[in-house]
């Protein structure tokens, strides 16, 4: 890498930090550094890519086509191509993510050649803000792939660095049985291989999007290759769908859309499991009644099975250890501005900023309900509003 100073340090190469990068160039500020361990479009490459979509492909292209340096580069990719791919689709309908994975894999391409960026395959292990100069100044400390050390100068630095699976203790202490993790369960090729085809129960934890595709996933195995694949499903709340109203969509975050939606619709509503094929294969173990009921139905149901998976949600994946003044420097993120804050509702830390699942923007809708909005498209309109201002 020539330089060793730059305008910005962007951390990962998710759709999220592609989307920072593009941002950063449409506003032309100078030369960015880009780092990440393999630039091959995060984790929906490597976990989901055969996980089908909850949003329909216009908005991956909607998010394509967001930023100049974008279109640039899609005019500038040999085709066919991944935009072709996606193009080719049914815009009104979902996908499946490989396509939104290869579409980020292209722009990755593309921009990592252009001359303002600077790509870096690595690993940043830490950051420290020095604020002797009235412009804030950190220094980027960088493991590269050859195992050297780079360092780095930057005015801002951002960190799209994503969020896995979270994984609550097993709710009956001390049982054994086998964690199967979620990011597995999502991917039918890996869980086929994964789990034996002698008799086995998996409880499934969680009524998000990501647990009605485990049980679909899960159902669909059992329905072929494991005939003896059995699932309990536990679950504290009824099934709730994202709904299209005049121009926004109530549980926009929360709720089933897609295939998900149309599988919990038709066959794992109260109404339905009884007599639909998921029934012949899923028993539902209804958590809700408070703590101490959902702890006698888990002392209860759970010692019957041997795998467990948790659906309850992500949680941030480690950041580089930041210091000011080579002192240890906590954070918390402000979800309306993209800027990292001191702790406890402190003052913004000069330069430091995030986005992406990890660093998700927060969202009011019209009836007040909260929520935090992630997806490509809405990392893209989160970026646009807030990156002029760092
Ligand atoms: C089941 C499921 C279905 C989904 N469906 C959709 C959908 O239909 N539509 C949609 O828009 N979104 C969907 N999403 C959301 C979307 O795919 C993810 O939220 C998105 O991939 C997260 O992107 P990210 O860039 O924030 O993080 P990631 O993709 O996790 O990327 C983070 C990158 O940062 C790198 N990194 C981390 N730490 C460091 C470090 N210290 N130094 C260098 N590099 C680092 C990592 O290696 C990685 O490459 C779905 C998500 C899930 C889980």
């Amino acid at each position: 890498m020539a330089t060793r100073k730059c305008a910005a340090v962007v951390v990962g190469a998710g759709p999220a930090g592609v989307a920072v990068v593009g941002n950063l160039l449409e506003r032309q500020l100078g030369a960015v550094a880009w780092i990440d361990p393999s630039f091959e479009s995060g984790r929906v490459h490597r976990k989901y890519r055969e996980v089908p979509s909850n949003t329909k492909v216009s908005l991956f292209q909607a998010y394509a086509t967001s930023l100049q340096p974008f279109r640039t580069v899609i005019e500038n990719t040999p085709r066919p191509n991944a935009f072709t791919a996606m193009a080719k689709l049914d815009q009104e309908k979902t996908c499946h993510l490989h396509y939104a994975a290869d579409m980020i894999r292209a722009l990755t391409d593309g921009l990592i050649k252009m001359e303002q960026v600077h790509a870096c395959r690595g690993f940043v292990t830490a950051a420290n803000l020095s604020s002797k100069s009235d412009k804030p100044n950190w220094t980027v400390h960088i493991k590269q792939d050859n195992e050297t050390d780079l360092h780095l100068e930057t005015t801002r630095l951002i960190l799209c660095t994503g969020a896995h699976p979270t994984n609550l203790p097993i709710p009956v202490p001390g049982l054994s049985i086998t964690p199967l993790n979620l990011d597995v369960v999502l991917k039918p090729s890996e869980l086929a291989t994964t789990l034996t085809t002698t008799p086995t129960t998996v409880a499934v934890i969680g009524a998000s999007h990501s647990a009605i595709l485990a049980l679909l996933n899960l159902l669909t195995l059992a329905q072929t290759s494991h005939p003896h694949l059995r699932v309990k499903w536990f679950t504290r709340h009824p099934l709730r769908y994202a709904e299209y109203k005049d121009g926004w969509i109530l549980r926009d975050n929360t709720g089933l859309k897609g295939s998900a939606a149309d599988f919990a619709r038709t066959q794992l509503e109260d109404s339905e499991l009884p007599t639909s094929e998921a029934g012949k294969v899923i028993e539902k173990v209804d958590t809700a009644g408070g703590e101490k009921r959902e702890k006698e139905l888990y002392a209860e149901h759970l010692p019957g099975c041997q795998y467990i998976v948790q659906a309850v949600g992500f949680t941030r994946d480690p950041v580089p250890k930041l210091s000011q003044e080579g002192e240890s420097l906590g954070m918390e993120f402000d979800h309306e501005t993209g800027r990292m804050c001191k702790p406890q509702a402190g003052p913004p830390i000069p330069g430091l900023f995030g986005a992406g699942i990890a660093f998700p923007e927060r969202v009011v809708d019209p009836y007040g309900n909260v929520e935090y909005a992630v997806g490509f498209f809405k990392f893209m309109n989160f970026l646009r509003r807030v990156v002029p201002g760092w």
